[in-house]
């Protein structure tokens, strides 16, 4: 399924990938754990089958043999069975395959459509405005229906007769031969990643239970604000704030900006409560608990002196530390998806499953780009215009500095009334789609084409895109629409989720494979959904944004680039740590971090703020629960700007963005130099950057 808010996707049938170089050997040999007897099988097989299809034949039945060989255990079936299956399941002529492939691709289309549909009914009451939820009501949106699927096509076999017949592949070799791949091909090896690997039952749940034990930690992990007091037991913050670290509180320090009189003390007190968290020297009884009285200068606990809670002041208070339990949290998540390891040959290693097959974007090559953005020049330039905004030096905070604002000719409500008027039912959206797609460059008939694949259903939240994923379905779009009509906040999304879903049709309807379907990965569908939300003042009939705006956006987007992508090395880095020490305790690890944090830090943050051994870029909560996800934000940024930017040199944004949204599930770089002739990279943004630097400095 793909739904999809803003940088949020969830994808329930995993279309899995692979990596690093292939240990099947092409000689017949069986991989180590394969069944005894598969050796004097597999002699046999070759010899019996190659006489009968021909010596052109022994390539393909070579590597086919292998790759089951991975995969095949001695509860499948002894060599009996084995033979019989390979007899049977290798097409050994042209014609064969083909029918084979035609029929994998129409079926594997269905299940995922249907299964996809399922889910979606299920979700109904969860996801849209249709009235109060009931309990069972969330189960039936819990339920995966697919969550057995690749078990059950090992167990029957078919799982087997894809990978004896179509290639597994690695991402070195998708980097290197992919280009001269064809469609087809292409499509193939899409075919044989679903099935390239078996991770059982219990090693997935163990990783689901260290995902879920680590997510209720971060999500209980609050501080009570008006329990921050300083020497003189003076309090900053306001009765009842309580803040999520590390969202809100890094969101409480962008707020202080605002805060001419106490801002710049508030935000040196949350940097100082984030170290703590990341040294894990925080006071365990502080955590989430309006019952104490903090410093965290000095680290001082006592029972509080005022109260904003029904929860009494605390007694027997002392400041023993937090026990490293954010760090047991990360090991649990380590040690869970290690297990998956030996049952993932092509990408043997976490680390290897997120970058060789989520991003499909070699983890040097991350490394490289995210350097080139924390090494440009531009750094010290955007931070010496920040240092004027301030009129004072920077402070290692300063890396959430949020003063970089477009400026509106409009005011909120005048906006809200515009599109209330335009728009006050979901019905009214759904039937001006067709108008807004012209708006945006496509002919009447695309625009036609696209909008009859588009559902408008009223969310429960803030909105969200659902494509389908069988082409005899819709996609849908969910916004909100209150009592007086739409608001201008629910159309700025709306446009977002509608770019979802217009890329979502034409990669699933106008692509040539369906087993093709999609985009590489999420920062591309975010970046097209991001493409539509720049132009939504354009579609409600408003002059568009002008340079010095667009220029003020885009120092906004590179100075988070610069921030993210400084945690996304921190995050990379802890998790090879991990790998490099199995059994660390949760001690060592926080160790690890700390002096990881510190480290990228000296190299790339010190020399634009002169102050040694800041540990903030430990603090984001997804490096505990989000199993090295972090990376993604920063890729995204990069993709974002090289899409813009070809859209801007193209001028007509709907024939450019059908282009490139046809293009498919290919890798990456592929996708990105079919749209913009260049591979992923940071100098579209660079680029950008530079120029809003000259504009706003006018
Ligand atoms: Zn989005």
């Amino acid at each position: 399924m793909r739904w999809i808010c803003v940088f949020f996707s969830i994808v329930i049938i995993s279309i899995s990938s692979t990596a690093q170089e292939n240990s099947l050997s092409n000689k017949g040999e069986p991989p180590v754990g394969a069944p005894q007897w598969m050796k004097s099988s597999n002699t046999r097989l070759e010899t019996e089958l190659i006489a009968e299809y021909g010596e052109v034949q022994r390539m393909r039945l070579q590597r086919g043999l292998a790759q089951v060989g991975q995969f095949w255990r001695d509860d499948d079936g002894d060599a009996s069975t084995y033979e019989d299956f390979v007899r049977t399941s290798f097409a050994g002529d042209q014609a064969t395959l083909d029918s084979m492939f035609t029929r994998y691709e129409q079926l594997l289309e269905q299940l995922d459509g249907h299964m996809h549909e399922i889910n979606r009914e299920f979700r109904q009451q969860m996801d849209l405005d249709l009235g109060p939820a009931l309990p069972f009501d969330e189960a039936f949106g819990g339920y995966d229906p697919s969550a057995h699927v690749i078990d059950d096509f090992f167990k029957n076999k078919l799982a087997f007769t894809a990978v004896l017949n179509f290639p597994l592949t690695t991402l070195d070799q998708r980097l290197k031969e992919g280009p001269n791949w064809t469609r087809r091909q292409w499509a193939e090896v899409r075919l044989a990643q679903r099935f390239d690997k078996r991770v059982p039952a219990d090693v997935n749940l163990g990783i689901a239970q260290a995902e879920a034990a680590a997510g209720q930690y971060v999500a209980e992990y609050n501080i009570w604000m008006y329990h921050l007091v300083d020497e003189k037991g003076q309090r900053l913050f306001p009765a009842k704030m309580r803040l999520l670290s590390h969202w809100n509180l890094r969101d409480e320090i962008k707020a202080d900006y605002a805060d001419k009189d106490n801002g710049l003390a508030k935000q040196r007190t949350i940097r100082q409560v984030m170290e703590r968290i990341v040294t894990q020297t925080i006071p365990q009884i502080a955590v989430n608990n309006p019952a104490v009285d903090w410093n965290p200068f000095t680290n001082q606990v006592k029972p509080a002196a005022a109260s904003d809670s029904d929860t009494p002041p605390a007694r027997n208070v002392t400041n023993t530390a937090e026990p490293n339990t954010r760090y047991a949290m990360f090991l649990k998540t380590f040690q869970a998806s290690k297990r998956a390891d030996p049952y993932s040959p092509m990408a043997p290693t976490h680390i290897a499953r997120r970058f060789d097959e989520d991003r499909e974007i070699p983890e040097a090559r991350v490394k490289q780009m995210l350097e080139q953005v924390l090494t440009s020049p531009l750094v010290g330039q955007t931070a010496k215009l920040i240092e004027s905004r301030l009129g004072r030096p920077l402070e290692p905070f300063d890396i959430w500095y949020n003063g970089f604002r477009p400026g509106s000719k409009y005011s909120e409500a005048e906006l809200d009334q515009m599109v209330a008027k335009k728009y006050p039912t979901p019905e009214a959206y759904q039937k001006d789609i067709p108008n807004l797609l012209m708006k945006m460059g496509f002919s009447p008939d695309r625009a036609q084409h696209v909008a009859s694949n588009i559902v408008v259903d009223p969310a429960r939240g803030s909105g969200h895109a659902m494509g389908a994923e069988m082409r005899a379905e819709k996609a849908h779009l969910r916004t909100r629409v209150e009592k007086t009509g739409m608001n201008y906040k629910g159309f700025n999304i709306a446009v977002h989720e509608m770019g979802h879903n217009v890329e979502q049709t034409f990669s699933l309807n106008d692509v040539d494979h369906t087993l093709l379907k999609g985009v590489p990965n999420t920062a591309f569908t975010e970046a097209l959904a991001f493409v539509f939300q720049g132009h939504d003042l354009e579609l409600l009939g408003l002059p568009a944004p002008d340079e010095k705006s667009l220029a003020e956006k885009t120092l906004s987007d590179f100075w988070a680039t610069f921030e993210i992508a400084g945690v996304a090395l921190v995050d990379t880095a802890a998790w090879h740590w991990a790998y490099d020490h199995p059994n660390a305790t949760p001690a060592e690890m926080r160790d690890a971090v700390v002096h990881i944090s510190k480290d990228v830090w000296n190299r790339y943050y010190a020399p634009v703020f002169h102050k040694q051994d800041v540990v903030l870029l430990g603090v984001y909560s997804h490096m505990i629960d989000s199993f090295l996800y972090l990376p993604d934000y920063p890729i995204g940024h990069l993709i974002a700007f090289q899409i813009e930017e070809q859209m801007k040199k193209a001028g007509n944004i709907g024939p450019e963005f059908e282009r490139m949204a046809k293009m498919g599930q290919v890798t990456p770089d592929l996708w990105m130099i079919h749209a913009t002739g260049r591979p992923v990279g940071p100098e579209a943004l660079l680029e950008a950057t530079d120029i809003a630097l000259k504009q706003v400095r006018q």
